[in-house]
């Protein structure tokens, strides 16, 4: 099993698209490990999108994730990193296929709904940034034996 990190961002929280976007993971049998609101900062973020330092939009992309709070998230499943990744969709919104939750919400290559981890270091070292150990919860999902066959875990 894998824990991936998402980061439903400013846009969605404007944009009182919340409850959707997390709709779109409950409904594929993620499980919601740790939930939490919080304002970034520019460190943090200059932290987190440091592969990106270089480029000419880094401090824009980093202000837009500071206009209000972000919502962070901790899913949990087999293959979550590349299954949350292939439910975001591509970066650019408008590239986005439809179906997906950038496809279906973002026309934007910057304000693109959501953040979600790319690899499992990024994972592991995101999900240690964003939150304590206490905070993210290993309970028993009741309908676990619903999602998956048992050669699957
Ligand atoms: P992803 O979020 O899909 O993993 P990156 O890690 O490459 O993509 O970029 C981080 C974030 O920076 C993107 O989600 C997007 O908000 C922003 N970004 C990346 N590339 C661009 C770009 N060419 N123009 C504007 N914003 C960008």
């Amino acid at each position: 099993m894998e824990k991936t990190l998402v980061i439903l961002k400013p846009c969605t929280i404007q944009r009182n698209l919340v409850g959707e976007i997390l709709n779109r993971f409950e409904r594929k049998g993620l499980r919601l490990a740790g939930i939490k609101m919080m304002q970034l900062t520019d460190e943090v973020l200059s932290e987190h999108y440091a592969h990106l330092s270089d480029k000419p939009f880094f401090q824009r992309v980093k202000d837009s994730m500071m206009v209000c709070p972000v919502i962070v998230c901790c899913y949990e499943g087999v293959d979550a990193i590349q299954t949350v990744r292939t439910l975001a969709g591509p970066t650019n919104g408008r590239k986005a296929a439809p179906g997906t939750i950038r496809g279906d919400y973002s026309m934007s290559f910057q304000e693109n709904i959501v953040h979600a981890s790319d690899s499992a270091e990024a994972a592991e070292v995101e999900l240690k940034r964003f939150f304590k150990p206490e905070e993210i919860f290993d309970y028993n999902q009741a309908t676990f034996g619903f999602l998956y066959a048992n050669d699957e875990f």
